[in-house]
């Protein structure tokens, strides 16, 4: 291991330690300016890092590497990339002694290195294809499904909607909704439409479907780096939303994302044979009912293991599964078949819109002032490069190398923080567009259920009884929040839009 000290205790050396000759000796013990460029002891410590002259700093405390927040900022920076530990020697002093909110917004920062690395290399190709999608044209390659090229003057080609594959995509996303896999929904897809089978439906085929930003009536391009570079890229390049090509509505992508994401924390959550899985609680103890399958021709069951004595409380799956989705439908049921019933369903999904809105602009104040810190960071940087090339004419950069090091850190830190300024103003971008996400009328609203409870029917009577639980635990993921059952099996059922 190769250590640096700075600034252990009172003094105001620092020392290079090189483990192998096992001397110690000092370089520098300067510390008496401010301004960065001509804080030598800095400078030259950014000039030993980026030769590698060490890979642990021990430092007294954060003030003394730095009492500047800018300063800091680069420094972290560079240690993070250059995968240099900072140890704090001061007792009780450790990176969260540093004001919390500059260490968060950087933590934030930081995420991104990757993608600086990833942006570099891209950013030539970028740029035509950038301004080919800036201007809603396709940059080349063949179309996403669903869509086809319309060859325009010089090279304009554009996107078209293909009826027929878009009424598919519109098929697969609903499929993918009502609780079918993508292995069922290429199996249902290849089966109905033995004619498109050139298609070749596959799981990644369906998937890559119900990723695919296309479909919201997009430009997308970048989404994966292309055979030499097959890292996804977080962000891709999108044009503005076209709406004649919208395919599906944000509404429904919303939905899929929802469910793709549980999938992801929960892989099992829709395959469950417990259907009744994460919504069972105990009333006697607030604690989810954990499942128990004792094997072949043996009962399913649900049961409690809060310390009192493990098989204490302990259901029947069956029965209770029975129970309750039949307490479930009669109350859709019923829901469906009254006005008013209606109402009570339209206004909990009002205020839940509202919720989702109050959350946006939440979320929007925080990125705005990160994005305000990220602003006047690059300030910042910009000036201290400013003033080192200025500087250029007096003094020999040649001779000078750790200027010429501290020059080459800063621009570098410079086009992170872009990057970081151009990812918040994504977000921004993205957040505003989904506070302009309208509340779905009345009329509209009737419509949905309607046609939810219409696919519940088809579903229930053609698909085999696989593809119905796993449509039952959507329902219940959207209907309801628990349930929660007694010892002497008393049922209350906590949901947003019964009682
Ligand atoms: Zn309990």
């Amino acid at each position: 291991m190769k250590i640096k000290e700075l600034a252990l205790e009172n003094r105001v050396t620092f020392i290079y330690e090189d483990t192998e000759s096992a001397s110690k000796k000092p370089i520098s013990s300067n510390f008496e300016d401010d301004s960065f460029s001509s804080r030598k002891g800095l400078n030259e410590l950014i000039f030993d890092a980026k030769l590698g002259k060490f890979d642990t700093l021990f430092v007294y405390s954060h003030d003394r590497l730095t009492r500047n927040v800018h300063e800091s900022l680069l420094l972290k920076y560079l240690f993070k990339k250059l995968n240099i530990d900072v140890v704090y020697c001061r007792p009780g002093e450790d990176l969260n002694t540093q004001n919390q909110k500059i260490n968060e917004f950087f933590d934030h920062l930081l995420n991104n290195i990757a993608q600086l690395e990833a942006n570099l290399i891209g950013a030539r190709v970028k740029l035509g294809n950038e301004y080919k999608i800036k201007n809603n044209l396709w940059a080349g390659g063949p179309p996403p499904y669903g869509y086809k090229l319309n060859k325009g003057p010089k090279g304009r080609t554009t996107l078209k909607v293909s009826a027929i594959e878009a009424a598919i995509v519109k098929e697969i996303f609903n499929l993918y909704l009502s609780g079918c896999s993508p292995k069922i929904i290429a199996e249902l897809i290849r089966e109905k439409y033995p004619e498109n089978n050139d298609r070749k439906w596959t799981v990644n085929s369906i998937k890559s479907i119900i990723s695919n930003e296309s479909y919201l009536g997009y430009i997308v391009w970048n989404k994966k780096g292309g055979a030499r570079n097959p890292v996804k890229h977080t962000n891709p390049i999108k044009s503005s939303k076209i709406t004649e090509n919208e395919i599906i509505s944000n509404e429904i992508w919303e939905e899929v994302k929802k469910i793709k994401s549980l999938i992801r924390n929960n892989p099992k959550f829709l395959s469950t044979p417990f259907l009744l899985k994460d919504f069972l609680v105990c009333g006697d103890c607030g604690k989810k009912l954990k499942c128990k399958n004792n094997g072949k021709g043996k009962k399913r069951v649900y049961y409690c293991d809060n310390d009192k004595g493990k098989w204490d409380f302990c259901i029947d799956a069956k029965e209770i599964e029975e129970k309750i989705i039949s307490k479930i439908n009669e109350r859709i049921t019923d829901l469906l078949s009254d006005e008013k019933h209606y109402d009570e369903f339209y206004n909990a999904y009002v205020k839940k819109h509202e919720e989702k809105i109050g959350l946006l602009k939440k979320q929007r104040e925080e990125l705005y002032e990160e994005y305000k810190s990220v602003i006047a960071e690059l300030e910042n940087c910009e000036k201290e490069i400013f003033e080192l090339t200025q500087t250029k004419h007096d003094v020999d950069m040649e001779k000078d190398k750790t200027q010429y090091v501290l020059l080459d850190s800063l621009k570098e830190f410079k086009s992170f923080l872009c990057i970081n300024k151009e990812i918040i103003e994504k977000k921004l971008e993205r957040n505003a567009e989904k506070q302009r996400e309208p509340l779905i009328s009345k009329e509209k609203f009737k419509e949905k259920i309607n046609k939810d409870t219409k696919l519940l029917d088809s579903i229930s009577k053609k698909l085999d009884s696989n593809i119905y639980k796993r449509y039952i635990r959507i329902l219940l993921l959207n209907t309801i929040e628990k349930i929660i059952i007694t010892h002497d099996k008393n049922v209350e059922i906590i949901s947003l839009y019964f009682s």
